[in-house]
């Protein structure tokens, strides 16, 4: 079903009633292929330094207008072992993109010691940007097992639209380095933003091809939201309404899930930017993980990605579905 790039496109959009069978399709395959449970990465945004200058994005490194920061190991820590404490079962450790050695260095030892801190227990995600085969080697032998680097859009034309073109930002590396992350053992998740200026519904059902094609294990898409103070926010009268991003993220998400049954589809963080109960509808068409923030409350309003990004998340609406103290690997990548 759904396996045409025509096919997809009918599902983004069709009618209220369709959407419904779209919507109760997702949550059949979810539950029948990783169970109706939800899974919690605790989310560590270990430090907004990043030597990009995606064009959409708050922390670029041309905003001169960011308050940089850097966690202390203690204070990345304190996170992990609040994490383990509250039976979180993982952890994702962000950050802008680094690629001096002492970076490297210093999270190869944040990852072996949150391993021993927890006993081996806490599986670790990262989402540190591009980095050679030889960092994520570094990182896996230390204890991640599961990576996180959207290809933003599977468009190469869109994709030089929205970052500069300075050899830094190449969607070839890009690619590269999904195919580097799978060859070290990671669990790879991918994802793209919904709704950007430029962006086609084309586009969309070929993010879906794409993920599909690349056989991904994880995913997580949110909408795009227009971040202050950046090149791409001069198109924001081309976008189409804040509503229509939602919608059709979850739609992106039921889609993925009808055609990817058994992988990992997170409730992002820039659906709740939206709507304050966006994870939870994500949850009811198809996705099963959430990243409740756990960094420490001072210098969450500097991880500043995009306007009004939620600073915390009650995850007490979720209580009776979440599966506490385990991993919740992608069952997908189990069966590969
Ligand atoms: N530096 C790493 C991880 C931090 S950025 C990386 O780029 O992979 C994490 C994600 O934030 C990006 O992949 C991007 O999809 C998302 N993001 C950045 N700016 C955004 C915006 N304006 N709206 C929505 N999502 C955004
Ligand atoms: Fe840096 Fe990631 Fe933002 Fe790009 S999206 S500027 S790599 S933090």
């Amino acid at each position: 079903m759904g396996n045409t790039r025509a096919e997809i496109m009918d599902m983004l959009l069709c009618d209220t009633a369709s959407r419904e069978m779209l919507f109760e399709s997702a949550r059949r395959l979810r539950n029948e292929n990783v169970g109706d449970g939800v899974y919690l990465r605790g989310l560590i945004e270990y430090s907004n330094v990043c030597r990009k200058n995606c064009l959409y994005c708050g922390i670029r490194a041309a905003n001169n207008g960011v308050a940089r920061y850097t966690l202390a190991p203690q204070q990345v820590f304190e996170a992990a072992r609040f994490a383990y404490e509250n039976q979180y079962g993982s952890i994702v450790l962000q950050g802008g993109e680094q690629i001096n050695e002492s970076h490297i260095a210093i999270i190869t030892n944040l990852i072996a010691e949150i391993k021993l801190l927890s006993n081996n227990e806490l599986g670790i995600t990262l989402s540190m940007g591009e980095q050679t085969r030889d960092t994520y080697r570094r990182w896996f032998e230390a204890g991640a097992h599961r990576y996180l680097l959207r290809i933003e859009t599977s468009s190469e034309e869109l994709y030089r639209r929205i970052h500069p073109n300075d050899g830094v930002h190449s969607y070839a590396a890009r690619l590269q380095a999904l195919s580097d992350l799978r060859k070290t053992g990671f669990q790879v998740g991918t994802g793209v933003m919904v709704g950007l200026p430029f962006q086609t519904t084309e586009n969309l059902a070929d993010d879906i091809l794409f993920m599909k094609q690349l056989d991904i294990d994880m995913c997580g898409m949110g909408p795009y939201i227009v971040s202050e103070h950046t090149p791409l926010a001069d198109y924001a009268s081309l976008l189409e309404n804040e509503q229509w991003r939602f919608e059709m993220t979850l739609r992106m998400i039921a889609v993925l899930r009808i055609m990817m049954p058994d992988i990992n589809i997170a409730a992002t963080t820039a659906l709740q930017a939206i709507d304050p109960r966006g994870r939870l509808k994500a949850i009811e068409c198809g996705a099963n993980v959430v990243m409740p923030n756990i960094s420490p409350l001072d210098v969450r309003a500097n991880y500043s990605l995009y306007n009004n990004k939620p600073l915390s998340f009650d995850s007490s609406v979720l209580e009776q579905l979440v599966m506490y103290g385990q991993w919740g690997d992608s069952q997908h990548f189990k069966k590969r």
